[in-house]
């Protein structure tokens, strides 16, 4: 299956709306993995939608930021290593820095409850460009609950 190069990412007419990242998560693949979930972050103090995003991709983990309400939540497993990130404030090409975020589960095997590998999907809200802007692996079992924690 082809990937999304970043060219096409750059096009803000890619798509529309939360629906075209989740595809691009999906397109994306990475780590070379299916995915069978996208989920999109939505704040549980305010049910926010737009947040900013600090990533560490080397580490493996990212902190979003709801910017209506200011509660922030570290995805997925990212609080087992959050005391050894760096984490970056992520940034559009365009400037911005207030997203969509959908995130992208892939299991260790078709039908497997376990998750293998983790992708942070953002869409830009000024411009709509899709990106993937951090993905990790994950390698412990059971961790079918990181589903539950976008
Ligand atoms: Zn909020
Ligand atoms: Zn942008």
């Amino acid at each position: 299956m082809a990937q999304v190069t970043p060219e096409k990412a750059q096009d803000p007419e890619y798509g529309d709306g939360v629906t075209s990242l989740v595809e691009y998560v999906k397109d994306y693949r990475a780590g070379g993995h299916r995915i069978d979930t996208v989920i999109e972050s939505v704040c549980a103090g305010c049910g926010g939608r737009v947040f900013e995003i600090g990533v560490d991709d080397e580490v493996g983990c990212a902190e979003r930021l709801c910017v209506a309400c200011d509660d922030s939540v570290l995805i997925a497993d990212s609080a087992d290593h959050w005391s050894e990130a760096e984490p970056a404030q992520c940034e559009c090409p365009c400037g911005g820095s207030e997203f969509a975020i959908a995130v992208g589960f892939a299991p260790v095997a078709d039908g497997s409850d376990d998750v293998r590998w983790v992708s942070i999907g953002l869409r830009c809200v000024r411009d709509g460009m899709s990106g993937v802007y951090a993905d990790w692996k994950i390698d412990y079992s059971p961790s079918g609950h990181l589903r539950d924690m976008a």
